[in-house]
């Protein structure tokens, strides 16, 4: 089957019972027993849910791997990920991660004697010089926010694999549509579901996708003991936006290869970071890993003072945080998503007042460009 039909034909076909097309939302907390300890396979939802299990089978087939999770959000799934790790241990993780993984890292994990190392992991010697005797595991985002930065993760894999290591990957940005980070060789998948996977700005979500028997019963431990579980209609609304996964991404990638190629001629920007872009450090990479490039562009304009123009003028673009929408939205990850991360450390990541990042979203290209040339005063 090709992806465009898997988003849609996967996990679930028609409820046994009804014959209904869409998966029947079971918003239930409890479910009757025949005999003490006797149940149907659900008991408690925090345990188990069937809508939640029918989403997690859908991610677990889309990513190609054993078993799905389904958190509360994003970060509720990485939290669960990173309490895979005990006091001691070190993982090592990608320096342009996204602001609420690096927090949560810094001030939550660090307390509790989990410590992270931070490389370009775009760098393989950077990688493999940063392992230490208590390295457990590689945390990758690729590509990353907001600058885009390609991590071979097959390369990164073959390392981990020598060391015992594992690889975990946020595919946030590219989704199982483009990308499946299990079948290069890493271990545990991932996403920030509120993104793609939703599309429609209307649910905040985390999934987890595991390749192994041990690290699936890890996890569900985790999940149940702590309790981050997604919904049931927060699970239904995902599995509709996968539904139209393909035609999305499609989309997506159409408008930022053609918007990415037309920032690049307007004087007021001076860079403009797209995998897709053949100046890209991480083209080949890309091209090879992934099946397209993405809908997340950034640039830099010439000065701080285009870049609020531009974010304080456009009309049609929303100035928001998040991603992956199907409306465009526009954001300065420096005052926004990247704020937590201390100025200096930022300035050092090459994250400056003048970079702007462009979620890109389903709408007409051509109307985009009118957006942005008109708030730029053009
Ligand atoms: C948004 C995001 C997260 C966090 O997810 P939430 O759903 O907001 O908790 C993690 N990683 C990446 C790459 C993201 O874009």
């Amino acid at each position: 089957m090709r992806e465009d039909t898997k988003v849609l034909h996967t996990g679930f076909e028609v409820d046994e019972r009804t014959g209904a097309v869409s998966y029947p939302i079971y918003q239930v907390s409890t479910y009757r027993q025949k005999g003490p300890g006797e149940h149907s396979g659900y008991e408690y939802s925090r345990t188990g849910n069937p809508t939640r299990e029918a989403l997690e089978n859908v991610i677990a087939s889309l990513e190609e791997g054993r078993t799905g999770f389904a958190f509360a959000s994003g970060m509720a799934a990485i939290t669960a990920v990173f309490m895979l790790f005990t006091r001691g241990d070190n993982i090592i993780v990608s320096d342009d991660v996204y602001g609420g993984t690096y927090r949560v890292l810094s001030k939550v994990f660090e307390n509790l004697g989990i410590e992270a190392t931070y490389v370009n992991t775009s760098d393989l010697h950077q990688v493999e010089r940063a392992i230490k005797n208590n390295t457990r595991a590689i945390y990758v985002e690729t590509p990353t926010n907001p600058l885009l930065k390609i991590t071979d993760i097959n390369e990164v894999s073959r390392v981990a694999k020598k060391f015992n290591l594992k690889v975990i990957v946020d595919n946030t940005f590219m989704t199982p549509y483009w990308q499946k980070p299990l079948a290069l060789g890493a271990d545990i998948v991932i996403h920030s579901a509120t993104k793609y996977l939703g599309g429609h700005s209307d649910v905040v979500a985390g999934l987890v996708v595991v390749k192994e028997k041990e690290l699936a019963e890890k996890l569900h431990f985790i999940q149940n003991s702590t309790g981050g579980i997604l919904g049931p209609f927060d699970s239904w609304l995902l599995m509709r936006g996968i539904k139209t996964l393909g035609v999305r991404m499609e989309r997506h990638e159409q408008n930022a290869r053609e918007l990415s190629s037309w920032l690049v001629t307007l004087p007021d920007v001076k860079k403009v970071y797209y995998p897709g872009l053949s100046g890209h450090p991480g083209h080949e990479i890309q091209k090879k890993q992934a099946g397209g490039f993405g809908g997340m562009i950034s640039f830099e304009l010439q000065t701080p003072e285009l870049a609020d123009k531009l974010l304080r003028n456009v009309k049609l673009i929303t100035l928001a945080e998040s991603l992956g929408a199907v409306e465009s939205f526009i954001s300065l990850p420096a005052k926004m998503t990247h704020a937590s991360i201390p100025e200096g450390e930022r300035k050092a990541r090459g994250i400056s007042d003048s970079l702007v990042r462009l979620s890109v979203g389903i709408e007409n290209v051509e109307d985009l460009k009118e957006d942005i040339l008109s708030a730029l005063g053009l």
